[in-house]
């Protein structure tokens, strides 16, 4: 997948753009979920993006845009991460409760319970309170711990939500844009961190960090660029030594480069104080495999041809993060001396670090009973994770544990595993 923070920062409308209509949007979003899943039931959510477009009528953005090309668009990002049409259509009707005249009973007689559930949670999160900042945002954090609880697609939700309302920031006044992307550095892009699903976390940094520190972002990036050249140079070089010693070993392996994210960089170089040369991991690839085993063949291989650095190796295939994350990780010293930094993981491990935790919500798989149960455990994992990182949350997580959990007994190994 090609790096969406790297892309050109969005053009402020102009009259002489001319924006897809909200009809075009809505076949895009219909092309997008067959190109997913030739089988999926189209009709309700063609219904939901009608209803949307009535129901917003011509309220403007303030890009300029109907208001109800946001819903669409948030709802093409939904779909990327393999949400499941009850989601989709949730997705598409958001705002409709807030914005419109109609209310969350229409959306249930038109669409379904659980379509009017979700938009709830998604309804419910968005209200922001008056409280002040250290407390909002604990507040919000406690909102999104509960709304997740509830059922986890609400966040997904939220976070698509969020992810393209970052992406048409340019449109609103400079305060709000500060607060909106404060925000999201404080909340969202840890979430969707914690959720594991990396893509959205880079994007919203990116997104925020530009809005934020335009110095330092428009620096940073202009670094990057200036290298770029000389950055795919080498990764092309390291692959092409790499690649034949892999197919020698009958390994069928699919070598990417990996596009470094400007936030993150620039994050690191503040850590260590460090020149953008010397981050090591602005060079790195990623190995995508078949089987378990080709990724410790491959490991193998990479060692083999380049001195592995002390302390660089994880293996996240044995012990998985929780939010579900497999691969190997390891730095070597490659060519010109330079340091590199390898990921190898499996096809399948690398569509789940993708989409994160909402992997658990692949709506054809299981019945509905066991996806919420699955879902369910893997966030009271991530709940768990995030307690030890933060104490200070310890106190609310216990609340909202004994809230959700009091009907069923979980047994915690010495290993700290949940059964
Ligand atoms: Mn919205």
């Amino acid at each position: 997948t090609p790096p969406v923070s790297a892309a050109p920062p969005p053009t402020p409308a102009s009259g002489h753009r001319k924006h897809p209509s909200p009809q075009e949007m809505g076949k895009e979003l219909i092309a997008q979920i067959l190109a997913r899943d030739p089988d999926a039931d189209i009709e309700p959510i063609q219904r939901a993006i009608d209803f949307a477009i009535e129901a917003h009528g011509d309220q403007p953005r303030a890009t300029g845009e109907p208001f109800v090309t946001h819903p669409i668009a948030a709802a093409q990002i939904l779909t990327s991460f393999l949400l499941d049409p009850i989601a989709i259509q949730a997705e598409l009707l958001h705002d409709v409760p807030e914005d419109t005249e109609y209310g969350t009973s229409d959306i249930e007689e038109r669409f379904g319970g659980e379509v009017a559930l979700l938009v709830d949670g998604v309804t419910k999160l968005s209200r922001f309170s008056t409280l002040s900042h250290e407390q909002q945002q604990a507040e919000n954090i406690r909102k999104m711990f509960l709304a997740m609880a509830e059922d986890i697609r609400v966040v997904l939700i939220k976070l698509a939500d969020r992810l393209h309302n970052m992406r048409t920031l340019y449109a609103l006044p400079s305060e709000k844009q500060q607060r909106i992307a404060r925000q999201t550095l404080e909340i969202y892009a840890p979430l969707g961190e914690r959720l594991g699903i990396w893509q959205i976390k880079w994007e919203l940094e990116d997104l925020a960090f530009k809005v934020l520190e335009p110095e330092h972002f428009r620096a940073s990036a202009k670094l990057l660029d200036t290298r770029r050249k000389g950055r795919e140079g080498y990764i092309e070089r390291a692959i092409a030594e790499l690649e034949p010693r892999l197919s020698d070993a009958g390994i069928e392996a699919d070598l990417q480069g990996r596009p470094k994210h400007i936030y993150s960089i620039w994050k690191k170089m503040q850590r260590k104080g460090a020149e953008i040369g010397e981050i090591y991991d602005v060079y790195a690839i990623r190995i995508l495999v078949d089987e378990v085993r080709d990724c410790y063949a491959a490991l193998g291989i990479v060692h083999a041809l380049w001195r592995p650095i002390p302390g660089q190796f994880d293996d996240y295939i044995a012990v998985p993060k929780n939010n579900l994350y497999q691969s190997l990780h390891t730095g070597v010293i490659a060519l010109d001396g330079k340091p590199l930094e390898i990921q190898i993981r499996t096809h399948a491990m690398h569509q789940v670090s993708e989409v994160g935790i909402a992997a658990h919500w692949r709506y054809k798989e299981g019945s509905k009973s066991d996806r919420e149960y699955d879902a369910k455990l893997a966030w009271l994992r991530l709940l768990m994770d995030w307690q030890r990182d933060v104490s200070d949350a310890t106190e609310f997580v216990e609340g909202i544990k004994l809230d959700i959990f009091q009907d069923q007994v979980f047994v915690f190994t010495p290993k700290g595993d949940i059964k």
